[in-house]
């Protein structure tokens, strides 16, 4: 059942003297680096198939099965891991989609190197809050930064006493100051009520137009797919944005603007990550943006996010890096029918073998 695959990732040397290790197997969270240095394995889980990614086991049969034991184990209890480092990326960010797959796999984007940036968000702090720090870097490299924001945001206002129209001036001032801090070339706004419903088709359609309009290589939104979200809002955004990455470039599609194929998409919010960006350098602007956010934070809420946050970071963060942001970065022709070939084992039923 546990197949090998990917790139020989236990010949770097530098990944295995440089990230910590527990000495012990524990239930890991979603996102943890699981790297058994004392048996030098390198175990990659992905998420969303509950199967490793990648398993080398150099020398000992004996602690390989122990690992599989134990991989199994936390796979019935639903437990994921992932591992997110650049330098040993193995997973399907880039596989080709069935009807264009060669059977190599394409490098992945360097997030960083991209010129015109479009950062799709479903409320007006998500992007600063699941990538302030990599959408800075970019900025400070010299990409065109475009936040696009899918709804009004009124709904998370907590000051429950001013009219609409106070609050949106509120909203839109807090966001110009971060974006300022950030380096945000521009701002878009498509204005749907807050948590009010988001048309799936509606929405696509605005965001083809946008991505025709702003003709980014990196789009930048958040994980559909992320277990637990309830929060329409998110799972919606996610959804349209990654859908409208798919049909801009088509000449058929009715939206304004000429086709466009972006490069690559980068999903933020995401269990199932595939990069990290060392964003240690740029931690005052990335805090200093967040606390713009007034509106929909008081004080103990503010608090309570920054530290969050710089937890999270340090905890992804790449070796030689205090912090770090975590990212799915995909060639957008991973997001249709990219289906890979599978290992079946003797896990499935055999028909047709008596010819
Ligand atoms: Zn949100």
């Amino acid at each position: 059942m546990w197949e090998p695959q990917g790139v020989d990732i236990a010949t770097d040397q530098s990944l295995a003297s440089a990230v910590p290790f527990p000495d012990e197997f524990r239930t890991f969270e979603d996102g943890d680096v699981l790297l058994h240095r004392s048996e030098a394995h390198v175990v990659v889980l992905g998420e969303r198939a509950h199967r490793p990614l990648a398993v080398h086991h150099p020398t000992q049969d004996v602690a390989t099965r122990g690992i599989r034991q134990r991989m199994e184990d936390q796979v019935a209890h639903r437990v994921a891991f992932s591992i997110i480092y650049n330098h040993l990326v193995v997973d399907n960010h880039a596989e080709p989609a069935l009807s264009s797959a060669t059977g190599e796999t394409p490098d992945m984007f360097d997030v960083l190197s991209a010129e015109r940036v479009l950062a799709i968000q479903p409320h007006y702090d998500d992007n600063d809050i699941a990538a302030g720090g990599t959408l800075c870097r970019l900025a400070r490299r010299g990409a065109h930064v475009v936040y696009l924001t899918v709804t009004d945001d009124l709904l998370g206002v907590i000051d429950a006493g001013i009219d609409d129209a106070t609050a949106t001036a509120q909203l839109r001032a807090e966001q110009h100051r971060a974006g300022a801090i950030i380096g945000v070339a521009e701002h878009r706004w498509l204005n749907w009520p807050d948590a009010g419903g988001l048309d799936h088709v509606v929405l696509r359609d605005q965001i083809t137009e946008v991505i025709r309009d702003t003709r980014p290589d990196l789009v930048i939104t958040c994980d559909p797919w992320l277990r637990n979200e309830a929060h329409q809002d998110h799972v919606r955004t996610g959804f349209a944005a990654l859908e409208a990455v798919l049909l801009s470039e088509l000449p058929r599609h009715p939206a304004a603007g000429a086709p466009h194929a972006p490069t690559a998409v980068g999903i933020v919010y995401s269990n199932d990550p595939n990069a990290v960006i060392d964003t240690s350098g740029v931690q005052i602007e990335r805090h200093a943006a967040l606390d713009c956010y007034r509106a929909q934070f008081d004080a103990t809420g503010l608090t309570a996010l920054h530290d969050a946050i710089d937890r999270h970071e340090r905890t992804q963060a790449p070796p030689d890096a205090t912090h770090g942001e975590a990212l799915r970065v995909m060639n957008p022709g991973a997001l249709h029918c990219a289906v890979r070939p599978a290992v079946l084992g003797d896990r499935v039923t055999v028909f047709g073998s008596d010819q």
